[in-house]
């Protein structure tokens, strides 16, 4: 890189002001002073979640008691979250619903839809797939006495071509939780499906980064996240989405009252609800589901493809000052460098990864780290801007030349990495 390119703090600061979505910022509460890149771990707290919660809370739960699962509209929550998302994924607002984790709709969906392949016995995933992931997919394919072909990134469409017609199910995650590698959603599925087999997507690092499109690539399942680019909070449910096409045969095995064709029928007999309310299995979490429908107001009136635009920018940005500032110190590249093949966040590599995360997040820029050696910075477009990238790597540069990271404090390991 020649002198003449290199960046300054102050054409970041111009970047921010050329930013279509600057103001989407306003929308959350931040904590001064931190530069915040792990959206794509726990996302931020939107404005008036709180407020929510406490209305929430004081009148509905406190005064309205039982009465507000009617008075408060507490009962079809998980389907107004649903419609929310489902509006971000391409999908009709009636084929999507939020309740319980993204492992246990994983579950459902896994047993569902091999129930639909009866005949058919391999399941292709990939290595390296988030653990969970892994693990309901082993289980699951043990229970229905199914074969788990889990394959290297690249050797996907090989792998589902050697299945053949024995292929029923291929589950990947469409945009991977380390690298932020993104998958050719259209392509797999249309690749799976001329076999005859179902797809399974898993959308935790899609939704709220990219204009995903389900229905245009005509998937057939997917899952998602609520607390991380949704803002939803701690622990908020997923999403589970199924094609209309499907409702009739889905036949997911976690029968409970609330996936019933009428709960408060109370019969003896399990019926499934016609509808995408059949993904339901108990109670939802009703604070977490009001939080995470609240949150989703940011997203009413964005253009995701706008929104897309500004995390491939601030993902480049990253990468430039990265090479422009800490050349020599050991940093690698984990992501695509191509932004359209990358989601919203980078990970660089480096050996002593753990501490110098520490390090910096101890200097209030926030990001975390993965096993063995993986720094991961989220880009959430909505609240992130350029010249917090700037200051970002100023702080790792400064972390790295007074070797700050070598403190006994940052090299002990915590629970939470
Ligand atoms: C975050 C994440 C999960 C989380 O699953 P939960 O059961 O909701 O905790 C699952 N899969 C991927 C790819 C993730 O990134």
């Amino acid at each position: 890189m020649t002198a003449q390119d290199t960046i300054t703090r102050a054409d970041t600061i111009k970047m921010d002001g050329a930013d279509p979505i600057a103001h989407l910022r306003d929308r959350f509460a931040l904590p001064e002073g931190d530069i915040y890149l792990d959206g794509n771990s726990l996302g931020a707290l939107p404005h008036g979640v709180m407020e929510r919660l406490e209305v929430a809370v004081k009148d509905e739960w406190g005064n309205g008691l039982i009465r507000s699962w009617n008075d408060a509209d507490w009962y079809p929550a998980p389907q107004r979250a649903g419609t929310a998302i489902a509006r971000i994924l391409g999908a009709d607002d009636d084929e999507v619903i939020v309740c319980d984790s993204i492992s246990v709709n994983l579950f459902k969906l896994l047993v569902g839809a091999l129930r639909m392949r009866k005949d058919r016995k391999i399941i292709v995933s990939e290595i390296g797939n988030f653990p969970t992931d892994v693990y309901i997919n082993q289980e699951v394919a043990d229970i229905m006495g199914c074969e788990l072909r889990c394959v290297m990134p690249e050797e996907v469409e090989s792998a589902i071509d050697d299945a053949g017609i024995d292929l029923a199910l291929v589950q990947l995650t469409h945009v991977h939780y380390k690298s932020g590698r993104i998958y050719d959603m259209a392509g797999i599925t249309k690749l799976a499906q001329d076999l005859g087999a179902l797809v399974i997507w898993d959308l935790a690092h899609s939704a709220g980064c990219l204009p995903v499109q389900l229905n245009a690539c005509n998937a057939d399942f997917a899952v998602g996240c609520g607390y991380k680019y949704l803002n939803g909070g701690p622990g908020a449910p997923a999403f589970v989405f199924v094609a209309r096409r499907h409702f009739d045969a889905m036949n997911q095995p976690l029968r409970g009252w609330h996936g019933h064709a009428e709960p408060f029928a109370f019969t003896q007999d399990y019926k499934p609800h016609p509808t995408i309310d059949q993904m339901l299995t108990g109670t939802a979490s009703q604070l977490a589901t009001l939080a995470l429908e609240k949150a989703m107001e940011v997203f009413a009136d964005v253009d995701m493809t706008v929104l897309r635009q500004k995390n491939m920018a601030l993902g480049d940005l990253f990468i430039a000052l990265v090479e422009q500032e800490l050349d020599g110190m050991g940093f690698g590249l984990a992501s695509p460098r191509d932004a359209e093949r990358r989601g919203s966040q980078v990970s660089l590599t480096h050996e002593n990864g753990y501490a110098i995360m520490q390090a910096v997040i101890a200097r209030g820029v926030v990001g975390d780290f993965r096993a063995p050696d993986i720094l991961r910075f989220g880009f959430a477009a909505p609240y992130v801007r350029y010249v917090d990238i700037w200051d970002a790597v100023a702080h790792l540069r400064e972390v790295m030349e007074t070797g700050e990271w070598r403190r006994p404090e940052f090299n002990e390991k915590r629970a939470v990495t």
